[in-house]
């Protein structure tokens, strides 16, 4: 979805973790060891994740939305990108960078004060209890943000038909969605864990295959 905004991915030859290690610099094991590292690779994170904008598949998705043809979304993203270009219900399965949070106290700091406080200090701390503050996506090791799963299956299997947008399935819980639902139907550059079980497979970036459904509609 968001590499078409800019975004490198996390998997591919050329993404994120072709460079770091993820259990480095976003694991919640790392995160106890070296907050400082961690935070060091999320504010960076965070300043290019905000500059992003919005593609044409993520305003896609919201103009659909507010025609009544998707009734939510459930990202793995955390870019806040579909929020952004309108979309009303989205399931943000892995968390995502508007906020930070306080694990002793459950405290949540938006991000503008996160990155305020990141020009002073090395690390955010909770204005509550001064404990470190973690970013509010979900690290490598943590548990997923409470009742997101039960959300999003309950979604998938009302839904007469799953969209999987940019996605080569193959990260848990989320690539199990489409097996809830009725059908699904997959757009994705490259081929998926699902490819033979979709009702429909198109191998097109998701900016052009949106807005042609728009146009078809
Ligand atoms: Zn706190």
């Amino acid at each position: 979805m968001s590499t078409e905004s800019g975004i490198p991915d996390f998997r591919s030859d050329t993404g994120i973790w072709a460079d770091v290690d993820p259990f480095e610099v976003a694991s919640i094991q790392a995160f106890k060891r070296d907050p400082r590292r961690v935070w060091g690779f999320y504010r960076e994170r965070i300043h290019l994740l905000r500059e992003a904008e919005p593609n044409a598949a993520h305003h896609a998705l919201a103009e659909l939305e507010r025609r009544g043809l998707v009734a939510a979304i459930v990202t793995q993203n955390i870019d806040t990108l579909h929020t952004r270009a309108g979309s009303r219900d989205v399931v943000e399965v892995h968390g995502s960078i508007r906020s930070a949070q306080c694990l002793r106290c459950l405290w949540t700091e938006p991000a503008d004060a996160v990155l305020a406080q990141l020009e002073e200090r090395a690390t955010p701390v909770c204005p509550q209890c001064d404990d470190v503050l973690k970013p509010g996506v979900t690290l490598f090791g943590e548990l997923l943000p409470p009742g997101v799963v039960e959300r999003a299956t309950d979604l998938a299997r009302a839904a007469a038909l799953v969209l999987v947008v940019g996605s080569s399935l193959e990260v848990w819980p989320a690539a199990g969605l489409p097996l809830e639902a009725r059908s699904f139907a997959i757009v994705n550059r490259g081929p998926t864990a699902l490819d033979d079980r979709a009702v429909l497979k198109i191998d097109a970036s998701a900016g052009e295959a949106l807005a042609a459904v728009l146009e078809a509609l």
